[in-house]
């Protein structure tokens, strides 16, 4: 029979461990969380909330920042460099996509590294690359919820091959990096990558963060294998779906995440538990 992953019995058993641990940090000070949205893409807002809900819930503090869309490139800067400089504030993203005319700004270096709970930033990624990753280290969000829940659901890693389908900054080649450095042989694959049936055929887990709806059908997999669907697109009904038809393929194979309720929900308690190491090392340090 087929395993569901969830990200419910995950947060379900760590919730408490979460809140306990800000309840201690904040004898000091509340863990303070900044999120900056720039628009109003629906989609971001609805992200935004569940981070702030969250926060919340475990007892941070969360402010949204929401500004124009028009800003310019040097205000958007100078918002950014005066949250980085108070002292107040432990955590702070930038909600993606940001509009145009911010694009030319390096937005992944603008949060300094002590505060940057995305751990979108060159020296929390070179930690992963450098296999240097430590308890207290900042791994982006979704690849630490994914590797969390493999390893919650015991799911091994060592010695399996495993196939990822796409190469983003935020998903895919962080999520390389931490499969290589548990000892799994690790295929990263892209919109250029030819025979993917075959490779994806080969993985003991696959992993697709492509964004293309139902592309993973019964053809890709074998009755051995861990599918995480990261993927968050509309079918053509306009229903949230994920890369891999998983009607087709969820009796097909050994383990799997559903979408919606799979992955998505390890990425904003991630995002927590990131908030919690930042204000630790703040607040401790002071
Ligand atoms: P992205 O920047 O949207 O890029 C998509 C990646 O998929 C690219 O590397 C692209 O290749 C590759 N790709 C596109 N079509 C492909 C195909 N037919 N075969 C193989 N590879 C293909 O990536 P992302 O930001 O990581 O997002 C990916 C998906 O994950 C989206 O649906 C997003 O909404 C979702 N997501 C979910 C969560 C969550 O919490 N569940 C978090 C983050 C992202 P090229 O590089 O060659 O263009």
């Amino acid at each position: 029979m087929t395993t569901l992953i969830k990200a419910k019995d995950y947060i379900d058993q760590n919730l408490d461990r979460l809140i306990k641990e800000c309840a201690e940090i904040s004898v000091k000070a509340i863990p303070f969380l900044k999120v900056v949205l720039v628009g109003d893409n629906p989609a971001s807002l609805s992200y935004v909330r569940n981070k702030k809900a969250l926060c919340e819930k475990v007892g941070a503090k969360c402010e949204i920042v929401h500004l124009d869309t028009n800003i310019s490139a040097e205000d958007f800067s100078n918002k950014i460099m005066g949250i980085n400089n108070d002292n107040e504030v432990h955590g702070c993203i930038i909600q993606l996509p940001i509009p145009h005319q911010l694009k030319k700004l390096k937005i992944y270096e603008m949060i300094k590294p002590v505060k940057d709970v995305d751990g979108f930033g060159s020296f929390n990624v070179s930690k992963i690359y450098k296999n240097q990753v430590e308890s207290d280290s900042l791994i982006s969000c979704t690849p630490r919820g994914i590797m969390n829940l493999l390893k919650f659901y015991k799911i091994e890693i060592s010695g399996k091959r495993v196939v990822i389908l796409g190469r983003s900054h935020i998903v895919g080649k962080p999520l390389f990096h931490l499969m290589t450095n548990e000892d799994a042989t690790v295929t990263l694959c892209h919109s250029k990558t030819k025979n993917l049936k075959t490779i994806c055929k080969s993985a003991d887990i696959l992993i697709s963060a492509i964004g293309k709806h139902k592309l993973i059908n019964s053809e890709f997999i074998h009755k051995e294998m861990t599918v995480i669907d990261v993927g968050i697109s509309l079918d053509e009904h306009g229903k949230i779906s994920g890369d891999v038809d998983f009607d087709d393929v969820k009796e097909k194979v050994a383990t799997i995440t559903p979408v919606p309720g799979g992955v998505g929900p390890m990425t904003v308690f991630s995002l927590v538990e990131n908030l919690l190491i930042t204000a630790k090392s703040q607040i401790y340090e002071n």
